[in-house]
This record gives structure tokens, sequence and C-alpha cells, in this order.
């Protein structure tokens, strides 16, 4: 973007009301001698754009030109729509100047997005985007424009263009001035026309670190004692979103060392990481889970990274490797740390197996936090909490999300994981042999925290609300 925010000045916000800046493209920038400086957009006809503001405005008026796609992203920003009503007259122009969906892929990736949909519908279209988990709406597009800017994806990401009834995948890699970074593409035929998601994968997993993802003290000693083994599986599990990848990957950093030959089958390869060999799952050619970890296994490995254990020949594989003398990370879908181990049972893997190869079994959840510009205090009824939910901890006072220019009107910054680590000890390897699977009593007994303890404690310390905890407490 051309214009940072810098270039827009939120004390000027009130001198053009909403309707005003959407319907002539214009944003308040300063008072000077020679009247209010408005930004506007470059395709506009200046001098009767000048004359009308004047009327309207009642006040002297200089007009200072940007590109189009930089006006829509500051009129997204500073005067969100609440409904999405607002039409963009001039999207066209820039949709056919390539410049929207390059500054479109650009703006997402600085506002930290994970995904970009781009959907029609009968009436409309429009650009949505994810912010920590939630969809936020951007753009609305009109139909017309639509076919134009889908195709130029396919054309970024190699697909066929003329396909237009059949799913494709692709992937694009962006270049954003020094930072490179892959895009995988998603189209779907939907009834009114191909909606496109894009996932901007991040290239370096530098920010990632174990001691940053949102581990408690002793959770995270317990999880290390698992990955510093030399062999059996450590599981995370959780719904889709829940971060157990970027677990993965912190982990991976963690253990990768000149000494350990580290191999990892992924779908797909969201970070890279130096020095460990990565291979992205193809199962259209026969490179599954299963097979890859098969090949893995004449690899001479010391650690191997599956990304996800989804079905019987998999789970197999990845106890074979266990009991093989391998270090296994891997994710499930699971909503517990102890579900996990009847649903390796379900998969097939005997009771005995899955004592001898389990090592840590991991629950995580992301957790949104509040933003620290705008939470504000008040006093806490606990007729809030779930029905026969008791709380683990009185709490007096907590924090609403009330939403700012910093935090997108969300009210919310920023997310972190919450866990539950389960170190599987003799005790509790005797508990699996034996197919029970109530442990709560030898869980309390370790000290080890459920996931609605965690997440309590992040609402507790009034990092979050109780809005985005609630789910949670009815974990366990
Ligand atoms: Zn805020």
């Amino acid at each position: 973007m051309n214009a940072q925010n810098q270039d827009f000045n939120p004390a000027f916000i009130h001198s053009v009301s909403k309707e005003q800046a959407w319907h002539y493209r214009i944003l308040p920038k300063d008072n000077s001698p020679d009247g209010l400086v408005l930004l506007c957009d470059e395709d506009v006809d200046r001098s009767q754009l000048a004359d009308e503001l004047e009327i309207v405005l009642g006040k002297s008026i200089v007009l200072e030109s940007h590109p189009t796609a930089t006006i829509s992203m500051l009129l997204n920003k500073h005067y969100l729509k609440e409904n999405g009503q607002h039409q963009f007259q001039k999207m066209t122009a820039a949709i056919e100047g390539d410049g929207f969906l390059n500054d479109l892929i650009r703006e997402a990736r600085s506002l930290k997005s994970s995904d970009i949909h781009i959907e029609i519908y009968e009436e409309r279209c429009r650009v949505r985007i994810r912010i920590d988990g939630m969809m936020v709406e951007r753009y609305v597009l009109k139909r017309t424009e639509y076919p134009a800017l889908i195709n130029k994806i396919k054309i970024m990401a190699n697909l066929d263009i003329a396909e237009k009834r059949l799913p494709q995948d692709g992937r694009i890699n962006f270049k954003n001035g020094e930072e490179q970074f892959d895009i995988r593409v998603s189209v779907l035929p939907t009834l009114h026309g191909e909606k496109v998601v894009l996932r901007l994968l991040n290239n370096n997993a530098a920010n990632i670190d174990l001691n940053h993802v949102g581990f408690s003290d002793f959770d995270l000693a317990n999880y290390l004692q698992g990955v510093k083994r030399p062999n059996g599986i450590i599981l995370i599990s959780g719904p889709t979103g829940s971060g157990k990848t970027t677990t993965l990957y912190a982990t991976l950093k963690y253990l990768n060392k000149e000494t350990r030959n580290i191999l990892t089958i992924e779908d797909p390869i969201e970070y890279t990481l130096a020095g460990i060999n990565q291979v992205q799952l193809k199962e259209s050619i026969g490179l599954t889970f299963a097979s890859a970890l098969r090949t893995f296994l004449r690899q001479d490995p010391d650690v191997i990274m599956v990304g996800e254990i989804r079905d019987p020949e998999t789970a197999n594989m990845a106890i074979r490797a266990a009991l093989t003398g391998h270090l296994v990370l891997s994710t499930v879908h699971t909503n517990s740390a102890w579900g996990t181990v009847s649903r390796l049972m379900d998969m097939g893997i005997p009771s005995f197996l899955v004592a001898n190869t389990l090592n840590t079994t991991v629950a995580q959840r992301l957790v949104r936090l509040l933003c620290k510009k705008c939470k504000q205090k008040e006093d806490f009824d606990p007729s809030l909490y779930p029905k026969q939910f008791k709380p683990f901890a009185p709490v007096t006072e907590h924090h609403l999300a009330k939403g700012c220019e910093h935090c997108y009107y969300t009210g919310y910054s920023g997310r972190k994981a919450v866990y539950e680590v389960i170190p599987l000890d003799q005790e509790l390897t005797f508990e699996i042999k034996q197919g029970n699977m109530y442990i709560n009593p030898l869980l309390e007994a370790r000290g080890i925290r459920s996931l609605a303890e965690n997440a309590f404690a992040l609402f507790a310390s009034g990092d979050t609300t109780i809005e985005e905890i609630y789910p949670l407490l009815f974990t366990n």
C-alpha cells in the first residue's frame, strides 16, 4: 500500500461521515491553510469532485490522489461497514490493473490473516479474510468484475482457466518486497460460480518458539520430558485451526540439531525449516502419509513428523516407527488428550501397542486475547458461567471486548494456545492396557491441568473474555 496509516489521521474522522466517505471515496487527512485535506481515488475526476465536496462539506477542499486499492483498503479499515452494503464503484479498474489482487494479498499478510475467501452469490460477490480465526468482510465486488479476478488467480496458480465445473488446487509463490511466501489456492465450483480460498503460508518459522506458544511452565516441563525421549509417539489433538501445526513446528525447531535426521510428510508444508527434510503429501500420485512413512523408515531417521494420523494404515505405520526406536510427532482429530487413546484403538491399534508407544498426549485450543488498548474492566456476575460450572478460582472482575482501531473493532488482538499435556508414565500406561478411560483422579493427583482449567486461568487473569473460553469449560 502506498498510503500508510500515518497518511490518514483519525483525529479528522468526524469531518466526513461514513456515507460521504464511501460515496465519494475520500478520507480526511489534515486541516491546512488552504482547507480540509482529503485523500481521494486517483480514478475520480478531481476538479468535479472538489467542487461538489466544497458544497457538501461547506469548506475549502484540498485533494490528494492515491491508488484505488489503497483508498479501498483505508475505507474498509477506518470506515468499517456494518452490514456490507457499500459498493465498490472503482473496483473494475483496480482488478484489470493487476493491483487489486496483489494489494489484497499484501493487506491480508500485513493483518496476519491466514486465509482470503473470494465468494460469489446470486446478488453480489465479496472478499472476506480470516484474522485471529474470525472471518471479517473486507470488500464487496460487482458480479461483472468477478470472473476477471478469478481468472487472474487461476493464471497465477497455473490452473486451467477453462475448467469451471471441477474443483482445482494450486500454489502461488508470492513476492512481497524482501519477503517471499507460498499461497495454497483452492477453487470450488459453487451454485453461482467459483469460490476461491487463498491460504497464506509462512515461509519461515523464525518466530515460533516452544517457550512462547502458550504452555504453562508446568506443562512445558512435562511436554519436554516426552520430546527428549528417543522414541515413542507424541500426539497433539484438537479441531482444525487449533494451532496444532504451530506446536509441531516449534517442537521440530527444538529438536533440529545437526546430530538428528528429521523427516516430515505434510499437507501443506506451512513453514520451511532449514535442516529438516520436508515432503509435501501428494495423494493423487500415491504419496500418502502411510507410504511416506514406509519410505522414511529406510532413510535412517531419528525424528519423523506426520501431518496427521487419520486412517488405520497411517496409525499402524506410526506405531511401527515408534516401536523400532524413532520419535514420531503427529496430530489427531480428537477433543481431549485422553480421547486420543480411544481414537487410536478405534483405528484398530490394540491397547497394549498404544500403551507401549504413546509417549505424550496433548490437547490444545486457540483462545483470542483481549485487545490491550480497548479492553474494559467491569464487575463480574457469576451467573455468566455455564450452569453447574464450578469456577477453579473466585473471579470478581472481568474485561469486556470493546473494539478500537487497533483491533479492527473486534475487541481482540492475537491468540494464545491453551494446552492439556499428559505424559504417559507406568501407571497411566497400565490404565490404557486395562482399557480404563476414566482417569481424572490420576491426572489430578499428578497436578495435570485440564483444557478447561488452563483456559479459565486466561480468563481469570484478564487476558480473555468469558465468551471466548465458554465452550472450553465443558471439556472433560
Ligand atoms: Zn482494541
